[in-house]
């Protein structure tokens, strides 16, 4: 059987903060503004787990409310969050994002991040993938103001 979820996050820039995307430390002015460490890939990637088994979303598991997620590695999130699609006794089929930002490139980065997250994850490197786009100077996202990520998940049932 095989459950499909669909995750979705944007974090605005700002100056003194590190920009961390997909467990990546990426060279840039500016970074993400959030509780945790912002990581809106990882966050993407969650929510479409949590969607694919129908278990709420990563605001409602991890609330930025509650001090022991400040500034947390979210690597440590996407951990807890697979252990639940495991003992519900589903492994990942594969899964598909984008990381939407202006600048800075993406690419350089994506096969570390792909090597961090297949990790966590259990799959072979073929069986994420992340894509990386601009939004043509259009919108927040295109003016330099945020970075958004988009995520589909498939499980299926062990
Ligand atoms: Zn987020």
């Amino acid at each position: 059987m095989y459950r499909i979820g669909l995750g979705y996050d944007i974090h605005r820039l700002t100056t003194g903060r590190d920009l961390i995307i997909g467990g990546v430390k990426i060279t840039h002015e500016k970074g993400l503004l959030g509780h945790s460490d912002a990581d809106v890939l990882i966050h993407a990637i969650i929510d479409g787990l949590l969607g694919a088994l129908a278990l709420t979303d990563i605001g409602t598991l991890f609330p930025d409310t509650d001090k022991k997620y400040k500034d947390i590695d979210s690597t440590i999130l996407l951990k807890k969050v697979y252990g639940k699609i495991r003992e519900k006794g589903y492994t990942i089929n594969n899964i598909d994002s984008n990381i939407i930002a202006q600048e800075p490139k993406m690419m350089p980065y994506i096969p570390k991040m792909k090597d961090i997250l297949c990790k966590i994850l259990e799959i072979p490197y073929e069986d994420l993938s992340i894509k990386a786009k601009t939004n043509e100077q259009m919108d927040a996202v295109g003016q330099k103001l945020a970075i958004e990520a988009h995520a589909v998940v498939l499980l299926k049932k062990v």
